[in-house]
C-alpha cells in the first residue's frame, strides 16, 4: 500500500528501503525494490513484514542509482513473492497500489496474443501494456500515455524503464501520489512522508495526473496528455 522512486546521483536500495518503512503505517503483506544495476532490472522481493526484505538485501545486496519500491497489500492474488512487486514485464518494472478493475478483458486480450503471465495480479497486466508499446517502438512516455486511458480503477502506479536509467514514471487515478524535487535527484513517494528525510518540496499530483520524473526535472500532464503545473509546496513532514 505504499510506492518510493528514487531517480538518483547514489545507491538508491538502502534509502527505498528506508521509505517503504516510514510508509510501514499503512499496512501491507509483502514488499519489493527493483533497481537498474549494469543495464539490468534487478529486484528483491519478501512475504510479511520488511525485515524479510532487509534479509534479502543483507544477503544479496541490490545496487543502483534509480529504482522503485513497494508494499503490498493484496487485492487480486494471495500475498506470495511471485505476486509481491516490483513486476517486470521485458523492460518495463512496476509498482501499483489499488485496483485495475477492468484487469480481466485487457488480460484475456494479452493471452490471446500470446503473452505469458508470471503473477495472478491485476497488476502485471499494465506491465503487458506498456511493454506492448515499448517493444512496437514507442517511447516510454508514449507507451505510458497510450495505456492510461485503457485502465479502470483506483490506482498509482510507478514505472522503471531498464533503457532508460534517467526516468520515473508515475500515474495517479484515485490514490495519492507525491512528486518529490531535490537537488540533482528526483523522487515520488505516496505521500510527503515516503520522501521527508531527502526534500521538503513535493507536488501533489491531481487526479489523472501523470509525471516524468528525471535528475533534472519533472514533468507533469493531466488525463489530456497536456502539460500542466502543480504547485510546489514545502511539505513540512519531519523524517
Ligand atoms: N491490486 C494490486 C495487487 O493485488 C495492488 C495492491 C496494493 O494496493 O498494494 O497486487
Amino acid at each position: 500500500c505504499g510506492i518510493v522512486g528514487i531517480v538518483g546521483k547514489s545507491d538508491v536500495a538502502q534509502r527505498l528501503f528506508d521509505g517503504l518503512k516510514r510508509l510501514e503505517y499503512r499496512g501491507y503483506d509483502s514488499a519489493g525494490i527493483c533497481t537498474i544495476d549494469h543495464g539490468e532490472l534487478v529486484r528483491r522481493r519478501a512475504e510479511g513484514k520488511l525485515d524479510n526484505l532487509a534479509r534479502e538485501l543483507q544477503a544479496d545486496p541490490l545496487h543502483g542509482i534509480v529504482g522503485i519500491a513497494h508494499t503490498r497489500w493484496a487485492t487480486h492474488g494471495a500475498p506470495t513473492v511471485g505476486n509481491a512487486h516490483p513486476h517486470i514485464v521485458g523492460s518495463v518494472a512496476l509498482v501499483h497500489n489499488g485496483i485495475i478493475e477492468n484487469f480481466k478483458p485487457l488480460r484475456d486480450e494479452l493471452i490471446a496474443q500470446g503473452r505469458k503471465f508470471e503473477s495472478e495480479t491485476d497488476t502485471e497486466v499494465v506491465g503487458h501494456l506498456v511493454a506492448r508499446e515499448v517493444e512496437g517502438g514507442a517511447s516510454p512516455q508514449d507507451a505510458v500515455a497510450a495505456v492510461l486511458p485503457r485502465l479502470q480503477g483506483a490506482f498509482a502506479i510507478a514505472f522503471l524503464f531498464r533503457d532508460d536509467p534517467d526516468l520515473l514514471i508515475a500515474a495517479r487515478m484515485g490514490a495519492p501520489l507525491t512528486v518529490g524535487y531535490g537537488d540533482g535527484e528526483n523522487y515520488l513517494g505516496s505521500d510527503a512522508i515516503a520522501v521527508a528525510p531527502w526534500t521538503q518540496r513535493i507536488a501533489y499530483l491531481d487526479e489523472g495526473d501523470w509525471a516524468v520524473v528525471r535528475r533534472e526535472g519533472i514533468e507533469i500532464y493531466d488525463r489530456n496528455n497536456q502539460p500542466v503545473e502543480r504547485e510546489i509546496v514545502q511539505s513540512g513532514a519531519s523524517s
